[in-house]
């Protein structure tokens, strides 16, 4: 199951979700930020797990996702991503 990373753009928290499938996390459209519970969060794009995908993603397949990702790169800012790096690093 894919698991992606969000922030919250209310609160400016991080956190991330767990996704059924990756058809469901790229229709789902954004989570609820658990800490605030705003529905405005963004998807960080450094970090997706895909845990126990039976037989996985195809090439093709694992292409689509990482332009769709990029795209999706496009609207968060790098100082926010720079900034939720950082805060990782240091946990
Ligand atoms: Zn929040």
């Amino acid at each position: 199951m894919p698991i992606y990373d969000y922030s919250c753009e209310n609160c400016g928290r991080p956190f991330s979700h767990l996704w059924r499938s990756i058809a469901q996390a790229e229709a789902g459209g954004s989570p609820t930020c658990p800490n605030c519970g705003s529905v405005s969060t963004v998807r960080v794009v450094s970090q997706v797990t895909v845990l126990g995908e039976p037989g996985g993603l195809t090439p093709s397949e694992k292409a689509q996702e990482n332009a769709q990702i990029a795209k999706q790169a496009s609207y968060t800012s790098r100082e926010q991503i720079e900034k939720l790096r950082s805060a990782k690093d240091s946990n």
